[in-house]
């Protein structure tokens, strides 16, 4: 399929002639018909990645972090969430169980509804569609390439100003990667700068397919220790730290994201042997390291989806304390000679 956002945007080929008019068919053609699963699209970011953004979240992820704290993030498939005090109770409303396709799906206690009776929750996506107090809330939407680039390009005149432009995120933004290289396409070819946040647990071959289209990328490192990467987040990093070198080999420029969890990979010795790889190994070419510290966040999404909090019993340090813990851990990254900061407010060099 062509371009229709492009043409839609009044500078279709109409007004050109010859082989200007093919060449600018060729450069605004990509697939607007492709579909994807997207869980959220968020307008006006401004701290992923340059100037005023539009952040597509992207459903799915290859990795089990016990630190996510979206989970709501991880299946690729759409998922139902139930928060049953928000059930204002079968009685006076009853929406859902109009809505859905067979009886025994929906789960009620005490007139209120509290789980799903089946492991294709998208079966009862019509309940959640009827819900009016968000008791069922859906996560994760069917869209198609086409739709997703005309949300963005309503705030063309926002990237334009600010230099900014489109953020893939995730779980993991390459996980789906034939829709995710088409949104990335598309974005060049509407001349809009272009971020990538990674935890780059995928086959060369995606990124051979992405770079092209990728101006930034925010890559994830969790564990330099490949034991440990694995116990925390279900994988090795080998393949992790090869995706690393490749993006830096490209010339595209990287931005390193650590989460910093206290008693996991928060560590003197951890952090120490992280700057030495980048240092050692991909010379140093990372235009910043941010340092993020871990909040207990998301433990009512972990609720809602029936699944266990992995961080239940994590006891965090004090705020002044994991406040100053990272500041040290940035100095000590910067003496390596990397621009480490603490937090992802800081500006990224140019
Ligand atoms: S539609 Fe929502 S609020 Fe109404 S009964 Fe069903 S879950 Fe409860
Ligand atoms: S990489 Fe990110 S989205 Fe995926 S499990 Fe880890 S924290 Fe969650």
């Amino acid at each position: 399929m062509f371009c229709e956002v492009h043409e839609a945007s009044g500078t279709g080929s109409a007004a050109l002639s010859g082989e200007a008019a093919q060449n600018h068919i060729m450069m605004t053609e990509y697939d607007t018909g492709l579909t994807g699963t997207v869980f959220d699209i968020q307008r006006f970011s401004v701290h992923d990645g340059p100037g005023i953004r539009t952040v597509v979240f992207i459903k799915g992820c290859s990795l089990r972090c016990i630190w996510c704290s979206n989970p709501e993030s991880i299946k690729r498939r759409p998922q139902i969430g139930i928060y049953p005090d928000r059930c204002i109770g079968t009685g006076k409303c009853g929406e859902c169980l109009e809505a859905v396709p067979a009886a025994d799906l929906l789960i009620v206690k005490e007139r209120k509804v509290v789980g799903l009776n089946t492991d294709r929750p998208e079966v009862c996506l019509p309940c959640a569609a009827v819900c009016p107090t968000g008791a069922l809330k859906v996560w994760g939407e069917k869209t198609t390439v086409g739709e997703v680039m005309t949300e963005v390009l309503s705030d063309r005149q926002f990237y334009e100003e600010s230099g900014g432009g489109l953020t893939l995120s995730g779980g993991e933004s390459l996980i789906q990667a034939r829709f995710a290289v088409e949104l990335l396409k598309a974005a060049h070819v509407e001349g809009l700068n272009t971020c990538v946040e990674t935890a780059l647990n995928y086959d060369a071959e995606v990124l051979d397919k992405a770079l092209p289209y990728m101006d930034l990328a925010y890559c994830d490192l969790k564990h330099m220790d490949s034991g440990a990467h694995k116990r925390f987040t279900g994988v090795a990093n080998e393949r992790i730290l090869e995706n690393l070198k490749k993006i830096v080999d490209s010339g595209t420029r990287v931005v390193i994201r650590i989460p910093v969890v206290p008693g996991h990979n928060g560590t003197e010795e951890n952090l120490r042997a992280t700057a030495k790889f980048l240092v050692d190994d991909i010379g140093g070419n990372v235009v910043q390291i941010q340092l993020l510290p871990f909040r207990k966040l998301g433990v009512e999404k972990y609720a809602a989806l029936g699944m266990p909090y992995p961080m239940k019993d994590f006891e965090a340090p004090p705020r002044d304390v994991w406040e100053r813990d990272i500041r040290q851990f940035a100095a000590m990254m910067s003496a390596y000679g990397l621009n480490a900061v603490a937090g992802s407010g800081a500006r990224i060099p140019k």
